[in-house]
């Protein structure tokens, strides 16, 4: 069975501006890449349906669902941007891009339970991991991960799932969306001191948060991940598992201050394939959260995909 690779031109057009790092060119970056290596051939190209609201709504308040969609269909008719935050920006099509981005993890959720992929990897913007149930912030509107975790219990019946994070920053948005559910157990590692400043302290009992000091190889990082995450991932044994793949954690990524490389991320993969073999039915769905170095966050995506199609 294939890797389905869930993405929209319209995740292309949502633009905060001229030199922000969260940038339309991420996404040509990997996609140039995966033709440029030939990896293409081995994924399954899919385009993302949009998410309802009320599918939006199994992570996110009403309210906010309902605000948000008032503040970004007027900035879509305005055609001009408006900041919600100092790095959080709306520009015309950030709606249709937001309504994308979790389409593409809700389709790949279902593509996955239902047979129609064996993984799957959604190469989409906005990010999601720093949206709360009631906030936009740091880039993020919907909380992509965690919408489709909820989709998978709520909607198609899962009992357990894991959601795994390994953007260099912590996802405090799902960490409040979350905290004190457990059917879903959550495993991040993430620098501190850095945004968003939270996590040292965990929310729940349904949390386990890393803090790792900058400048941290991956080399440590590793065994980090084999006494923390991974006893406490074969104990709960997940029926299914979801990816906020986050690039930024990268030695070339300015946004951070780790020492990851492709390398890395290929060994953290095989562990979470190895897992989701095991207790999954090989049942992963991972969405493209951080990652700003074009470079280094193509080659990385390529070393995360080369592993999830098993080529
Ligand atoms: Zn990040």
């Amino acid at each position: 069975m294939s890797t389905a690779y869930y993405s929209h031109a319209e995740c292309r057009l949502h633009d905060m501006g001229a030199g922000h790092p969260e940038c339309p060119q991420r996404l040509d970056a990997i996609a140039d890449h995966l033709l440029a290596t030939g990896l293409d051939v081995a994924l399954d190209f899919r385009e993302a349906p949009n998410a309802t609201l009320e599918q939006i709504e199994r992570a996110h308040s009403a309210s906010y669902v309902l605000e948000l969609q008032d503040l970004l269909q007027q900035v879509e008719l305005e055609g001009k941007p408006r900041a919600l935050d100092p790095d959080t920006i709306a520009g015309p099509f950030t709606w249709r891009a937001a309504l994308r981005a979790a389409g593409a993890a809700i389709a790949a959720t279902d593509d996955v339970i239902d047979g129609r992929a064996r993984n799957a990897f959604c190469a989409v913007r906005p990010p999601g991991h720093h949206a709360t149930r009631g906030e936009t912030m740091g880039f993020c509107f919907f909380n992509n991960v965690a919408v489709a975790a909820r989709h998978a219990l709520d909607d198609r019946g899962l009992k357990r799932v894991a959601i795994i994070d390994f953007d260099v920053h912590h996802g405090n948005g799902t960490e409040d969306i979350i905290a004190g559910d457990d059917r879903v157990l959550m495993c991040s590692f993430f620098q501190h001191p850095l945004y968003p400043y939270s996590g040292a302290v965990p929310k729940g009992t349904n949390m386990i948060n890393v803090p790792i000091p900058p400048y941290t190889r991956g080399t440590e990082l590793r065994e980090t991940i084999l006494a923390m995450w991974m006893p406490r991932l074969e104990e709960f044994k997940p029926q299914m598992l979801f990816i906020s793949a986050g690039f930024d954690a990268h030695r070339e990524d300015d946004l951070g201050q780790l020492g990851l490389v492709e390398a890395d991320y290929e060994w953290i993969t095989r562990q979470l394939v190895v897992l989701a073999d095991r207790h999954c039915g090989g049942r992963i769905v991972s969405c493209l959260e951080g990652g700003y170095n074009l470079s280094a966050l193509a080659r990385s995506v390529a070393a995360h995909l080369r592993v999830l199609a098993d080529v």
